[in-house]
């Protein structure tokens, strides 16, 4: 039944015990069935808290003093608030506890699969530094560079924040460079409030297992000052550097790279390796981040797949082809769909490099190209989605249906979409067998999943 008004006001300071945690990782409490979120708060601990909101049904506080602490509880290895990876002080076996509970309870509450085996989520041995890409504003400071995340809900620059515990090592080093090289050539930074200056951000990719490294600067401007000299400054300083990149991005926006990428130095893409694949990556190509729990996520997909020499397959958001070029080892055909240009060319690249013929590549959208493919009689016996957090659209969900394979492996990273799609093919003729989770992104509250559905 729904509560009246809310048993605590706004600035009421309070002791909280805590019993669950949502699933970005704040500490749920209850005040006689109220529950109050409290970020960087664990299951069974106590806590003074102030109320900083008391809507009707539930609220928020501020943790003011632990007065009980968790055994799970410890201390985070950075201090830095962006907010990038909320899940620091928890340990690992606790953050891993957390994920497999959402993804528990998205299948209970949104697919009401609450039957379904979700196997033992496979985590990190080392859950530090896996990250193999990122992109860091440039803003300025007393007429000096800084570079760094924003803070939490702003876009104020946390200075120097290149010491970011989930990222390659490298990276961090390479960032730093960047920003002092181009400081000393008094490149100035770009600023938002008046849509002037020239550095937007810094971009910079590596290959795990080839140690390549990718660097994109995204300047406002069409020119980047000084480019020779520090391009000459970079590839002095890192011989793995393969590729370096000038991505132009003029408009007043949100978004990292502008439509134009200018090669300055090196090849237009950088190489990596995972199992026995190599891949092309060029800048503005999606790849997963961290490459080693990758290898455990397209293997369970190729398992999953049950795929035979006979059976043809499609590949439905399908990036540079990694999980396609997976399939087609073991596959007879296998179709794959994207809808960034510069990946499905980087697909292509990369069947030719690995010696793989039997796989075809388009450009479009899936939720397009899935019902043209019908259209045209392609029937597919296993299809692999692999969407972005919005999860699939109806479309592709009604196309796969009429294609009528044999078997779909899913690959999310959204438990709340994921469910949401498994309940319409589950309405439509298909069940789904089991599910396996996977610790891409330990420090933050995502998880990734592999789902098994057959033709019921
Ligand atoms: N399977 C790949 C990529 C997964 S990420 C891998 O594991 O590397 C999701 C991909 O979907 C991205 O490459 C993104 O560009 C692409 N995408 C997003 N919306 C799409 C759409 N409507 N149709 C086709 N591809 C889309």
């Amino acid at each position: 039944m729904a509560k009246q008004s809310a048993p605590v006001e706004k600035n009421e300071t309070i002791t909280l015990t805590f019993e669950d945690l949502t699933h970005e990782g704040n500490g749920v409490g209850k005040i006689n069935g109220y529950p109050l979120f409290v970020a960087n708060a664990l299951p069974g601990e106590e806590a003074t808290v102030k109320v900083i909101k008391a809507n009707k049904n539930f609220g928020f506080g501020k943790l003011l003093e632990l007065l009980k602490t968790s055994p799970e509880r410890i201390e985070p290895v950075c201090h830095v608030h962006c907010n990038g990876c909320g899940l620091q002080h928890m340990s690992y076996n606790l953050q891993l506890e957390m994920k497999m509970n959402q993804v528990k309870n998205a299948m209970k509450k949104v697919a009401h699969l609450e039957h379904v085996p979700v196997h033992p989520i496979i985590g990190m041995e080392n859950p530090l530094h896996y990250r193999n890409k990122v992109q860091i504003p440039v803003g300025e400071k007393n007429g000096e560079l800084i570079t760094g995340f924003y803070q939490k809900r702003s876009h104020r620059i946390i200075e120097n924040t290149e010491t970011c515990v989930t990222h390659n090592e490298v990276i961090n080093d390479v960032v730093k460079t960047v920003r002092n090289t181009a400081n000393r050539l008094g490149i100035r930074a770009y600023n938002e409030e008046v849509h002037k200056g020239v550095l937007r951000h810094i971009m910079v990719r590596t290959g795990q297992e080839t140690k390549d490294i990718m660097v994109v600067i995204v300047t406002r401007t069409d020119k980047l000052p000084h480019q020779d000299e520090l391009i000459k400054e970079l590839t002095k300083t890192y011989p793995h550097i393969k590729s370096i990149m000038h991505n132009v991005n003029s408009k007043r926006t949100n978004v990292i790279l502008g439509e134009k990428t200018k090669l300055l130095f090196g090849d237009e893409y950088i190489h990596d390796k995972i199992g026995d694949i190599t891949f092309a990556i060029s800048a503005k190509s999606f790849y997963q981040i961290n490459p080693s729990q990758t290898k455990m996520l397209y293997e369970k997909a190729l398992e999953y797949a049950q795929i035979d020499s006979n059976d043809t397959v499609i590949d439905a958001y399908c990036g540079i082809g990694t999980i396609s070029l997976f399939l087609a080892q073991k596959a007879k055909k296998v179709y794959g769909v994207e809808v960034v240009p510069e990946a499905i060319s980087d697909a292509k690249k990369n069947a030719k490099l690995n010696g793989i013929t039997n796989a075809e590549f388009v450009v479009g959208e899936a939720e397009k190209i899935m019902p043209w493919w019908t259209a045209q009689g392609l029937r597919p016996d296993v299809i692999v989605v692999d969407p972005p957090r919005k999860g699939c659209d109806e479309e592709l969900l009604q196309a796969m249906v009429e294609m009528k394979p044999k078997r779909i492996v899913y690959v999310s990273c959204n438990p709340s979409t994921l469910a949401r799609d498994l309940r319409i093919l589950e309405d439509s003729g298909y069940e789904t067998k089991k599910l396996q989770p996977v610790d891409m992104f330990p420090q933050t509250g995502h998880v990734e999943c592999c789902a098994l559905i057959e033709k019921a």
